[in-house]
């Protein structure tokens, strides 16, 4: 295990960089309608990401495992599928009633932020509100795990006890990771586990935590486009994630 630990000064450009990361989400967020084609989302992105001097992190970035370099700013992810959905290569029309979530990697000033949202499009039926509603508290309750002294397993144990009562599944496979340098580092941030397991937490760890929720059952699979995972079972999933770093009281949430 190599966690890079990031000093104050870098912390403080995440911050900044987070901010602007969380008002270009909440700009998107409020396009998401009924009629708007997911490529609008992708320029719109592009755009205010350049006019901030900034970079798209996930624009370019390889994977490990990939075959091919990610081709878009944004992960745009609708209904069953969870998450790495193409908003430019297969640009698709919301329709109302859908779930869009909106995955955004920011690059600033050298330091790289990772932040999700899921918007519902028009009205939504009630289990998919409620399903928004229980992913975003699952990101909160993992966050409030995410202290000194913990370990990455009390953050995905919080997590699935904040799911385990709704009835839906995390996705299986999928876990929050380490952010800052590159899109993901050490170490994975689980969205299950047990307590006390796994990396201890420490001041300057820049971790993102981002549970990724399933109506139904948690199994997932790729796409032939090599990037979008979707639910195996057709369920639809929703997708909530923040840039947090770790310090000596707790936590910062650096993209809100
Ligand atoms: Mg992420």
């Amino acid at each position: 295990m190599s966690i890079k630990l990031k000093t104050p000064e870098e912390i403080e450009i995440l911050r900044e960089g987070g901010q602007r990361h969380a008002e270009i989400l909440n700009h998107l967020a409020k396009m998401v309608k009924p009629g708007v084609s997911t490529l609008i989302l992708e320029e719109e992105a592009l755009r205010l990401i350049r006019e901030g001097g900034d970079k798209a992190a996930f624009l370019g970035y390889k994977p490990q495992g990939a075959k091919r370099v990610y081709p878009a700013a944004l992960c745009v992810s609708i209904n069953d599928e969870i998450v790495h959905g193409i908003p430019n290569e297969a640009a698709r029309i919301i329709d109302d009633g859908d779930i869009v979530s909106i995955d955004l990697g920011l690059l600033h000033r050298g330091l790289i932020t990772d932040a999700a949202i899921t918007v519902p499009a028009g009205t939504v039926d009630d289990e998919s509100q409620k399903l928004i509603e229980v992913t975003r508290t699952a990101l909160k309750r993992g966050i409030e795990a995410a202290t000194v002294g913990n370990t990455v397993g009390d953050i995905g144990y919080a997590i699935y006890e904040a799911v385990r009562s709704s009835g839906f599944t995390l996705a299986e496979d999928l876990t929050g990771h380490g952010v800052g340098y590159s899109v993901h580092e050490e170490p994975f941030v689980p969205n299950f586990g047990k307590k006390g397991e796994g990396e201890k937490l420490v001041p300057g760890m820049v971790i993102a935590i981002e549970p990724m929720v399933n109506i139904g059952k948690p199994g997932i699979r790729l796409a032939r486009d090599g990037y979008t995972i979707k639910t195996r079972d057709g369920s639809r999933s929703a997708h909530f994630e923040h840039t947090v770093a770790i310090n000596e009281k707790g936590n910062i949430i650096l993209t809100s």
